[in-house]
């Protein structure tokens, strides 16, 4: 059996190469910038106002003061945003200019309205300003020919605005991954199936799939097969054939019933590894048809979710582009007593609250089997303990990996 680092450097080894596609700026958000960006504008394109105020020569205003203002002639015209217009203020005179306007050539100053007091054809000015003041300049943003974004850039929503500002309508992103979810086992039934003595619902493939959506892919759900070899093959091969990697739930223990070792097998999937020393998902198996990555998931519903966050999620990130694979860690102190028997790496749920300093502390979500989903959904991390420990003793600091957003 490998060690939870080897199995996760395999995993990651085995990344296929990413396929990029040009999609719609605002259905890019979240993905990753396939391209770099290079304007071809200047943005702004030309100096103007940023403020509503009086366009002026900064020289015309020397030695304005409140006792003795300096009046200066009001153009009679304004100019607003949008004006397409070049105009042009001489030696003693101001024009009316709105936020967003092109200053006027021979302005390097605008004077805010509230500043100024308006006297028949002459405008009032009080004090001095300086050169380009509430000026914005062309390019001052953005120069034409930038590079302003590079290649493997995660989208939010400010690079949107900039790309919409740079006139791009579409972007090349990298294509996220389409995963296919297959759940195993004569024991399951439907979501709005009853639960009658011996059933039980199948909760993996959604989630899965919602692991799946929060990492950024996509997934297609193959519903339930049973434990049947004939049924199990032509799922996982419509599966290999339709997407870019396969998870599994349930059938790759060492049960009677667990063929999905032997079926992967058949159809020619080649066993990268089966079988990590960890708790939970100690029966893990990892395989892989020609390029296509398949995660024989041990079928406990938080095993399966504890493996998808440690293996599944960041190879899904390595394949849509990211740079940075994994959740955010932090350390923090154990609120209790951590028990652990050596030889595994261990993954506790727990729940972090953080004290006026910053510091964090980890509890642990109360009963830990793997069978146990509610644990799963009280934590806020999963806590690695490492295989030759002991135990952790309360007050010892752990290593976390923070599973969900808003911490
Ligand atoms: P297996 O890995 O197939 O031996 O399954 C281990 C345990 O996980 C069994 O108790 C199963 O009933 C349970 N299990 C397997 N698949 C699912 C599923 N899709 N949803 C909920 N529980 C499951
Ligand atoms: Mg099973």
């Amino acid at each position: 059996m490998i060690t939870y680092e080897e199995a996760l450097k395999k995993v990651l080894e085995s990344c296929i190469v990413l396929q990029k596609e040009g999609i719609p700026i605002l259905e890019s958000l979240n993905c990753i910038l396939a391209q770099d960006i290079i304007s071809e504008d200047n943005i702004p394109v030309n100096d103007n106002s940023a403020m509503d105020g009086y366009a002026v020569m900064s020289a015309d205003l020397t030695g304005a003061e409140k006792a003795s203002p300096v009046a200066l002639k009001k153009y009679d015209y304004d100019i607003p945003a949008g004006e397409l217009g070049r105009h042009e203020i001489k030696k003693g005179g101001c024009i009316k200019i709105m936020t967003g306007a092109p200053v006027p050539a021979g302005c390097d100053c605008v004077v805010k309205k509230e500043d100024v007091v308006i006297r028949e054809n002459e405008i009032l000015f009080f004090k001095e300003h300086v050169v380009f003041e509430n000026i914005r300049h062309k390019g001052e943003d953005i120069k034409k020919g930038e590079t302003v974004f590079k290649e493997g850039l995660g989208i939010d929503p400010a690079l949107i605005g900039v790309l919409a500002s740079l006139g791009m309508k579409d972007v090349l992103t990298f294509k996220p991954p389409v995963a296919g979810i297959i759940s195993t086992g004569n024991e399951l039934v439907e979501i709005d199936e009853s639960l009658i003595f011996g059933m039980v619902r199948d909760s993996n493939s959604y989630s899965l799939a919602s692991q799946l959506k929060e990492a950024g892919a996509q997934y297609i759900r193959y519903g339930i097969i049973k434990d049947n070899k004939t049924d199990l093959k032509k799922a996982i091969e419509k599966a290999t054939g339709e997407c870019d990697l396969v998870l599994i739930s349930g059938g790759v223990s060492v049960g009677d019933y667990d063929y999905i070792k032997e079926i992967l097998n058949e159809t020619g999937a080649r066993e990268i590894f089966w079988g990590v020393k960890q708790k939970p998902g100690k029966p893990l198996a990892f395989y892989k048809h020609d390029e296509i990555p398949i995660f024989g998931l041990p079928g406990n519903p938080v095993s399966v979710m504890v493996c998808f966050e440690l293996y599944v999620r960041p190879l899904i990130r390595k394949m849509m582009g990211h740079q940075d694979l994994f959740r955010k860690t932090i350390n923090a102190k154990a609120l209790e007593q951590f028990k652990h028997e050596p030889g595994r790496t261990e993954f506790v749920r727990v729940k972090i609250k953080q004290d006026e300093y910053g510091n964090y502390f980890a509890g642990i979500t109360g009963e830990q089997g793997s069978g146990i989903l509610t644990s799963m959904a009280a934590a806020d991390g999963i806590a690695q303990i490492d295989e030759d420990k002991k135990e952790i003793i309360k007050g010892e600091n752990l290593k976390v990996y923070l599973i969900k957003n808003g911490l």
